[in-house]
């Protein structure tokens, strides 16, 4: 579907003269390309501007080395800023969840698969470091959400707390509190309420679970295939709710990731983990590099 960048970038160097670094008039013309495949990326235009200014002044003058050609080497400047800029500081799958019985805060909106991410990273806790994991449901308004998450549960293997009818996200959130430490669990993950839009019974509803577990980590789960949208959505929980990282569902369809990359520059939380599908271990850690190739394409 999409010209790739270094087949696009050869041709725009073919037309320039050779020399032995590159100008800046290069550099120019190889960057009106390269912002092209940025938007088509689905990257922010103001995102996508300054993601440009930083690489031009970084690329211009650069000697071209013999074994590349002009095109390549822009490309792997593209290539190592994008990298730069997508990377958080340290380890993104490293959560905190030392202190047991610790909480993990999940929020998002309606459909972004704030559920199944719970449900994969349970698995993923219990499987790859041994963790003993609650999982509870605090969408009290749709009991068929509740009971998706005991399905997976008994699925994966990992406990959820059960289902009491009658009691409000918070009830539910100091009774999964008082369970995992009573039960000798490591974590337990809080699946909050999704709506179709943020609205503000939604965010006081996740502030007060919130003030109520005290989380040690909570992590926005959006879909990585609204672009923009994604992005305010992050925005404007970090403000109200406060987020400690970011997980990107849908990263196996069609979209290029370009969300991941505003996301980074415009609300500098860190992407921890990339859902790849609907199966239950189709949850990645975040790597940066090989989300920078795929927005070149
Ligand atoms: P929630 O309303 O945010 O809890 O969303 P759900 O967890 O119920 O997910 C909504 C739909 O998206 C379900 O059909 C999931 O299987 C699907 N889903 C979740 N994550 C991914 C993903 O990374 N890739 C794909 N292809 N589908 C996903």
């Amino acid at each position: 579907m999409f010209e790739n960048l270094s087949e696009r970038l050869s041709g725009v160097f073919d037309r320039l003269t050779k020399q032995g670094s590159l100008s800046e008039e290069d550099v120019k013309t190889a960057l009106r390309e390269v912002r092209v495949a940025l938007l088509e990326a689905d990257v922010s235009l103001p995102v996508a501007r300054d993601f440009i200014k930083t690489v031009e002044s970084r690329a211009t003058g650069q000697a071209v080395t013999k074994s590349v050609t002009p095109g390549q080497q822009v490309v792997k400047i593209v290539h190592d800023a994008l990298v730069e800029t997508l990377r958080g500081e340290g380890d993104p799958g490293a959560l905190k969840i030392d202190n047991p019985p610790a909480p993990i805060l999940m929020v998002g909106l309606q459909g972004s698969g704030k559920t199944t991410t719970t449900a994969k990273l349970a698995k993923r806790l219990k499987d790859r470091e041994g963790k003993r994991v609650l999982m509870a449901s605090l969408d009290t308004n749709r009991p068929a959400a509740m009971e998706q998450l005991a399905i997976l549960g008994k699925q994966i293997g990992v406990d959820t707390l059960p289902i009491v009818k009658g009691e409000d996200p918070v009830q539910i959130a100091k009774r999964a509190k008082t369970q995992a430490a009573l039960g000798g669990y490591d974590v337990y993950m809080l699946d909050t309420a999704g709506r179709l839009h943020i609205d503000a019974e939604l965010i006081a509803q996740a502030a007060a679970v919130r003030d109520v577990a005290n989380p040690r980590e909570t992590l926005l789960v959006v879909d990585g295939l609204t672009g923009q949208d994604a992005v305010n959505v992050a925005t404007e929980f970090d403000d109200k709710i406060g987020v400690t990282g970011v997980v990107l569902t849908r990263m196996d369809g069609d979209g290029r990731g370009g969300a991941a990359l505003s996301m980074r520059a415009i609300t500098g939380k860190p992407i921890r983990f990339v859902g790849l599908g609907e199966k239950m271990d189709a949850l990645e850690t975040f790597e940066p590099d090989r989300i920078a190739g795929r927005i070149l394409g």
